[in-house]
């Protein structure tokens, strides 16, 4: 996964690869039911397009809503959901589409222009939910919505719906897990811990100055105070193993080489590349490979874009030097969710110095990735705890 410094993003593979205290987040907004509220700016082409659009067949109602904003889609499917006259052979499909999107928002991710009701969401996917043969979209949405929303017992038989239907799809696996451990506390003597390898590999001097082991030291602490649950709580540990400086590289045949400054980066090129590699100044198999380069395809010197891979659970991060020391958008914790297996979400209507989940992105079309400074919710932490037990197996941490 991958996003630009100014928000400029195209990750490529979206779909299976799948706090500290931070202030001004409430933890569910599930008690109390809200109207939903979505303003003005969604008004105006939502009348236009609902009222053309009641006998319209499903497919060009669908077309319709998706050519709008994607901040605009969601209660525009919300509304066409709730129409009367929406017929109930239409509705699968409908629903569908509006779960592709609801899957990437949450009333914990940040505060959205314009609220929802996350109850009257849950209740139409519950309602539209085949448990013999669910739907992928609608049950990741909906088991999402619950587990952030700590409901269990409505959790356990759509997770298991889901996790029969799609019995690899590790979303399914983890949310299975959090049904049977939900809220697991965790004794921070007992974290998992990820050994970090840094390896320096842009021939930039200006970054090899800033790229020392007293920075990438640095960099495991950033991690640990970042890398948290919305209420603060650590998830895994972090810790520095090995530092590999660009002068030590000199004789290596590595073809990861290649990729420290700024060549078009290939994300399953890349994969390829570090998973053959056998040298171990550049690759430590047996820790999570932080690369510092130097990017520059698309935005020349200030890109900083990043990248964080899972890798199938031998997760690596290319951190561009430039965002080193947690310069801009909270980089570090938002790659290693990537390597955790997180993907992007969106905030409807956020601007760039909105507090926002760790993995917001603006290339999602929501709204601005913001300042990424909310921790993970409890769907991203099933998530988390599931791939760092598969990781730390993977990786020979345990047996
Ligand atoms: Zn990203």
């Amino acid at each position: 996964m991958r996003h630009g410094p100014f928000e400029v993003v195209r990750d490529k593979n979206p779909y299976f690869q799948l706090s500290p205290k931070f202030p001004g987040v409430a933890m569910s907004t599930c008690a109390k039911t809200r109207r939903i509220v979505w303003q003005s700016l969604l008004f105006l082409p939502l009348g236009l397009l609902l009222t053309k659009s009641a006998p319209a067949d499903p497919a060009s109602l669908i077309a319709r809503i998706e050519r709008l904003p994607r901040a605009q889609r969601l209660p525009a499917y919300d509304a066409a959901l709730a129409d009367p006259g929406l017929a109930p052979a239409d509705r699968p499909a409908v629903l569908k589409a509006f779960a592709r999107h609801a899957q990437q928002v949450s009333p914990l991710y940040g505060k959205a222009k314009a609220a929802w009701d996350e109850r009257s969401w849950a209740a139409a996917l519950e309602a539209g939910l085949d448990s013999a043969r669910p739907d992928v979209d609608v049950a990741i949405a909906l088991a999402q919505i619950l587990v952030d929303a700590n409901e269990r017992r409505r959790a356990i038989p759509v997770v298991s719906a889901f996790k029969s239907a799609f019995p690899s799809h590790h979303y399914a696996l983890a949310w299975s897990e959090w049904c049977n451990a939900p809220g697991r506390a965790e004794d921070a003597s007992r974290l998992p811990t990820f050994p970090l390898h840094f390896c320096v590999l842009t021939r930039n001097p200006e970054a090899q100055r800033v790229a020392t082991r007293a920075q990438c030291q640095k960099e495991c602490e950033i991690l640990n105070s970042t890398f948290r649950a919305l209420d603060g709580a650590p998830l895994v540990r972090f810790e520095l193993k090995g530092y590999t400086p660009f002068v030590a590289l000199r004789n290596s045949s590595s073809e990861l080489l290649r990729y420290g400054d700024g060549t078009r980066f290939d994300s399953d090129s890349v994969a390829k590349v570090f998973n053959a590699c056998r040298d171990p100044l550049v690759r430590d198999p047996g820790a999570i490979n932080i690369y510092v380069f130097d990017s520059f395809e698309r935005q020349g010197d200030a890109d900083v874009t990043s990248h964080g891979k899972r890798n199938s659970n031998r997760p690596y991060v290319f951190l561009d030097w430039q965002r080193l020391d947690n310069r801009t958008q909270n980089a570090e914790a938002h790659e290693m969710g990537h390597a955790f297996g997180l993907e992007h979400v969106g905030v409807p209507g956020a601007g760039l110095q909105d507090s926002t989940n760790i993995m917001t992105s603006a290339g999602e079309g929501f709204g601005s990735g913001g300042r990424r400074d909310l921790g993970f919710s409890p769907a991203q932490i099933a998530i988390i705890r599931y791939h760092a037990g598969r990781t730390a197996t993977r990786l020979g941490l345990r047996k």
